[in-house]
Protein backbone atom coordinates (compact mmCIF):
# COMPACT_ATOMS: atom_id res chain seq x y z
CA UNK A 1 0.00 0.00 0.00
CA UNK A 2 1.19 3.22 -1.29
CA UNK A 3 0.94 6.23 1.52
CA UNK A 4 -2.00 7.95 -0.45
CA UNK A 5 -3.69 4.51 -0.32
CA UNK A 6 -3.42 4.51 3.39
CA UNK A 7 -4.50 7.97 3.60
CA UNK A 8 -7.75 7.66 1.72
CA UNK A 9 -8.50 4.17 3.68
CA UNK A 10 -7.82 6.24 7.02
CA UNK A 11 -9.79 9.30 5.42
CA UNK A 12 -12.90 7.44 4.99
CA UNK A 13 -12.68 5.60 8.57
CA UNK A 14 -12.76 9.14 9.67
CA UNK A 15 -15.77 10.26 7.80
CA UNK A 16 -17.39 7.22 9.29
CA UNK A 17 -16.32 7.91 12.47
CA UNK A 18 -17.91 11.51 12.31
CA UNK A 19 -21.12 10.25 10.98
CA UNK A 20 -21.33 8.35 13.83
CA UNK A 21 -20.73 10.98 16.10
CA UNK A 22 -22.10 14.07 14.12
CA UNK A 23 -19.15 15.79 13.66
CA UNK A 24 -17.65 17.56 10.55
CA UNK A 25 -14.59 15.77 8.74
CA UNK A 26 -13.16 19.29 8.70
CA UNK A 27 -13.05 19.90 12.36
CA UNK A 28 -10.44 16.66 12.28
CA UNK A 29 -6.24 16.90 11.57
CA UNK A 30 -4.36 14.03 10.56
CA UNK A 31 -1.07 14.59 11.72
CA UNK A 32 1.54 12.39 9.94
CA UNK A 33 3.90 10.83 12.79
CA UNK A 34 7.17 10.20 10.14
CA UNK A 35 8.85 9.22 13.33
CA UNK A 36 9.94 5.44 11.92
CA UNK A 37 10.19 6.26 8.26
CA UNK A 38 12.62 7.71 6.03
CA UNK A 39 12.67 11.28 4.61
CA UNK A 40 11.52 10.00 0.93
CA UNK A 41 8.80 8.43 2.45
CA UNK A 42 8.21 11.58 4.55
CA UNK A 43 8.11 13.43 1.19
CA UNK A 44 5.56 10.43 0.06
CA UNK A 45 3.08 11.61 2.69
CA UNK A 46 3.69 15.61 1.83
CA UNK A 47 2.92 14.59 -2.15
CA UNK A 48 -0.20 12.73 -0.64
CA UNK A 49 -1.41 16.47 0.41
CA UNK A 50 -0.56 15.59 4.60
CA UNK A 51 0.45 19.12 5.32
CA UNK A 52 0.73 18.23 9.11
CA UNK A 53 3.99 16.13 9.67
CA UNK A 54 4.65 15.11 13.31
CA UNK A 55 8.12 14.14 14.61
CA UNK A 56 8.75 12.83 18.78
CA UNK A 57 12.03 13.70 18.97
CA UNK A 58 14.44 16.54 18.02
CA UNK A 59 16.85 15.26 16.13
CA UNK A 60 14.03 13.45 13.65
CA UNK A 61 12.00 17.06 13.60
CA UNK A 62 15.22 18.49 12.59
CA UNK A 63 16.33 15.87 10.03
CA UNK A 64 12.98 15.80 7.89
CA UNK A 65 12.73 19.80 8.05
CA UNK A 66 15.93 20.38 6.70
CA UNK A 67 15.34 17.55 4.41
CA UNK A 68 11.96 18.53 2.49
CA UNK A 69 11.72 22.08 3.06
CA UNK A 70 8.27 23.09 2.51
CA UNK A 71 6.48 26.01 3.65
CA UNK A 72 3.44 24.28 3.34
CA UNK A 73 3.86 22.15 6.13
CA UNK A 74 2.88 22.43 9.76
CA UNK A 75 5.11 21.05 11.96
CA UNK A 76 4.16 18.86 15.31
CA UNK A 77 7.03 17.91 17.81
CA UNK A 78 5.00 15.44 19.53
CA UNK A 79 7.50 13.46 22.12
CA UNK A 80 8.54 14.76 25.59
CA UNK A 81 11.57 17.33 25.02
CA UNK A 82 14.36 17.89 27.77
CA UNK A 83 14.86 21.21 28.83
CA UNK A 84 18.16 21.88 27.25
CA UNK A 85 16.91 21.61 23.91
CA UNK A 86 14.37 23.45 23.76
CA UNK A 87 16.25 26.20 21.80
CA UNK A 88 17.16 23.95 19.21
CA UNK A 89 13.28 23.62 18.13
CA UNK A 90 11.25 26.50 19.37
CA UNK A 91 11.11 28.58 16.51
CA UNK A 92 11.03 25.20 14.01
CA UNK A 93 7.81 24.00 15.22
CA UNK A 94 4.59 24.85 14.79
CA UNK A 95 2.60 23.29 17.72
CA UNK A 96 4.04 21.28 20.88
CA UNK A 97 2.07 18.36 21.77
CA UNK A 98 3.64 16.97 25.11
CA UNK A 99 3.92 20.46 27.57
CA UNK A 100 4.06 18.34 30.92
CA UNK A 101 6.26 20.62 33.38
CA UNK A 102 6.45 24.16 34.51
CA UNK A 103 10.40 24.23 33.90
CA UNK A 104 10.29 22.67 30.44
CA UNK A 105 7.44 25.62 29.85
CA UNK A 106 9.49 28.27 31.52
CA UNK A 107 11.95 27.64 29.35
CA UNK A 108 9.81 27.70 26.28
CA UNK A 109 8.74 30.72 27.50
CA UNK A 110 12.65 32.06 27.69
CA UNK A 111 13.73 30.85 24.58
CA UNK A 112 10.49 32.39 22.25
CA UNK A 113 11.33 35.57 21.54
CA UNK A 114 8.43 36.76 19.56
CA UNK A 115 4.71 34.88 19.40
CA UNK A 116 3.37 32.36 21.20
CA UNK A 117 4.37 28.74 20.57
CA UNK A 118 0.80 26.56 20.38
CA UNK A 119 1.25 24.10 23.51
CA UNK A 120 -0.90 21.10 24.01
CA UNK A 121 -0.66 19.65 27.68
CA UNK A 122 0.02 16.05 27.97
CA UNK A 123 -1.95 14.40 30.27
CA UNK A 124 -1.55 10.98 31.69
CA UNK A 125 -5.11 9.63 31.87
CA UNK A 126 -4.69 6.25 32.60
CA UNK A 127 -2.17 6.50 35.61
CA UNK A 128 0.33 4.21 33.80
CA UNK A 129 3.50 4.55 35.47
CA UNK A 130 5.32 4.46 32.30
CA UNK A 131 3.21 7.51 30.48
CA UNK A 132 4.56 10.67 30.59
CA UNK A 133 1.69 13.50 31.52
CA UNK A 134 0.38 15.32 34.29
CA UNK A 135 -2.72 14.27 36.61
CA UNK A 136 -6.26 15.34 35.80
CA UNK A 137 -5.62 16.64 39.73
CA UNK A 138 -2.94 18.84 38.87
CA UNK A 139 -4.37 19.77 35.50
CA UNK A 140 -6.03 23.56 37.09
CA UNK A 141 -3.14 24.12 38.78
CA UNK A 142 -0.64 23.72 36.05
CA UNK A 143 -2.64 26.16 33.93
CA UNK A 144 -2.49 28.44 36.56
CA UNK A 145 1.16 28.35 36.35
CA UNK A 146 1.07 29.02 32.84
CA UNK A 147 -0.24 32.22 33.23
CA UNK A 148 2.99 34.52 34.23
CA UNK A 149 3.79 32.80 30.87
CA UNK A 150 3.47 35.27 27.90
CA UNK A 151 4.87 32.91 25.01
CA UNK A 152 2.84 29.87 25.57
CA UNK A 153 -0.62 29.50 24.19
CA UNK A 154 -2.49 26.12 25.66
CA UNK A 155 -4.26 25.30 22.11
CA UNK A 156 -5.52 21.91 23.85
CA UNK A 157 -4.82 19.01 25.60
CA UNK A 158 -3.23 15.29 24.68
CA UNK A 159 -2.73 11.88 25.63
CA UNK A 160 -1.84 8.69 24.60
CA UNK A 161 -4.45 5.93 25.30
CA UNK A 162 -3.08 2.70 26.88
CA UNK A 163 -2.39 0.31 24.12
CA UNK A 164 -4.78 -2.38 24.79
CA UNK A 165 -7.84 -3.90 23.06
CA UNK A 166 -9.77 -3.46 25.83
CA UNK A 167 -12.21 -0.47 23.49
CA UNK A 168 -14.12 0.56 26.37
CA UNK A 169 -10.51 1.20 28.30
CA UNK A 170 -9.71 3.27 25.26
CA UNK A 171 -12.96 5.52 24.93
CA UNK A 172 -12.92 6.10 28.98
CA UNK A 173 -9.61 7.58 28.62
CA UNK A 174 -10.48 9.68 25.69
CA UNK A 175 -13.65 11.02 27.32
CA UNK A 176 -12.16 12.02 30.18
CA UNK A 177 -9.46 14.00 28.40
CA UNK A 178 -12.21 15.40 26.73
CA UNK A 179 -13.94 16.61 29.63
CA UNK A 180 -10.70 17.71 30.78
CA UNK A 181 -10.39 20.32 27.75
CA UNK A 182 -14.05 21.60 28.21
CA UNK A 183 -13.32 22.09 32.33
CA UNK A 184 -10.67 24.17 31.22
CA UNK A 185 -12.19 25.77 27.98
CA UNK A 186 -14.96 27.27 30.47
CA UNK A 187 -12.18 29.01 32.33
CA UNK A 188 -12.11 31.51 29.11
CA UNK A 189 -8.37 32.44 29.49
CA UNK A 190 -6.63 34.25 26.94
CA UNK A 191 -4.06 32.49 27.27
CA UNK A 192 -5.29 29.13 27.20
CA UNK A 193 -8.39 29.39 24.86
CA UNK A 194 -7.95 25.08 25.30
CA UNK A 195 -10.13 24.01 22.49
CA UNK A 196 -8.26 21.00 20.84
CA UNK A 197 -7.97 17.49 21.27
CA UNK A 198 -4.75 15.58 20.20
CA UNK A 199 -5.19 12.05 20.63
CA UNK A 200 -5.76 8.82 18.53
CA UNK A 201 -3.10 6.68 16.81
CA UNK A 202 -2.96 3.96 14.43
CA UNK A 203 -4.72 1.93 16.78
CA UNK A 204 -7.31 4.01 18.42
CA UNK A 205 -7.58 7.07 16.08
CA UNK A 206 -11.52 5.98 15.80
CA UNK A 207 -12.35 6.02 18.64
CA UNK A 208 -10.60 9.01 19.09
CA UNK A 209 -12.66 10.56 16.51
CA UNK A 210 -15.80 9.49 17.74
CA UNK A 211 -14.54 11.16 21.41
CA UNK A 212 -13.97 14.19 19.96
CA UNK A 213 -10.71 14.23 18.90
CA UNK A 214 -9.26 17.45 16.63
CA UNK A 215 -5.98 16.14 16.08
CA UNK A 216 -4.98 12.31 15.28
CA UNK A 217 -1.47 11.66 14.96
CA UNK A 218 -1.21 8.26 13.01
CA UNK A 219 2.10 7.08 12.04
CA UNK A 220 2.20 3.08 11.20
CA UNK A 221 -1.20 2.97 9.57
CA UNK A 222 -0.62 5.95 7.27
CA UNK A 223 3.06 6.21 6.12
CA UNK A 224 4.25 2.62 7.56
CA UNK A 225 7.33 2.07 9.92
CA UNK A 226 10.09 1.09 7.63
CA UNK A 227 12.68 2.03 9.98
CA UNK A 228 11.32 -0.24 12.70
CA UNK A 229 12.05 -3.23 10.44
CA UNK A 230 8.36 -4.16 9.93
C1 LIG B 1 4.69 7.34 17.59
C2 LIG B 1 3.64 8.20 18.12
C3 LIG B 1 2.36 8.23 17.51
C4 LIG B 1 1.99 7.38 16.32
O1 LIG B 1 2.02 6.02 16.62
P1 LIG B 1 1.41 4.91 15.61
O2 LIG B 1 0.91 3.86 16.52
O3 LIG B 1 2.54 4.47 14.75
O4 LIG B 1 0.32 5.55 14.84
C5 LIG B 1 1.43 9.09 18.05
N1 LIG B 1 1.70 9.87 19.12
C6 LIG B 1 2.91 9.86 19.73
C7 LIG B 1 3.13 10.74 20.89
C8 LIG B 1 3.91 9.01 19.25
O5 LIG B 1 5.11 9.02 19.87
Amino acid sequence: MTVEENYRQIDENIRAACLRSGRRREDVTVLAVTKYVTVQTAREAVDSGILNIAENRKEGLIEKQDAIRDSRIVWHLIGTLQTRKVKDVVDRIDYFHALDRLKLAEEINKRKKTGKLKCFIEMNISGEATKHGISEEELDGFIDALGQLEHISVVGLMTMAPYTEDKELIRQVFRKLRRDRDRIRARKLDYAPCTELSMGMSHDYQIAVEEGATFVRIGTALVGNELRGN
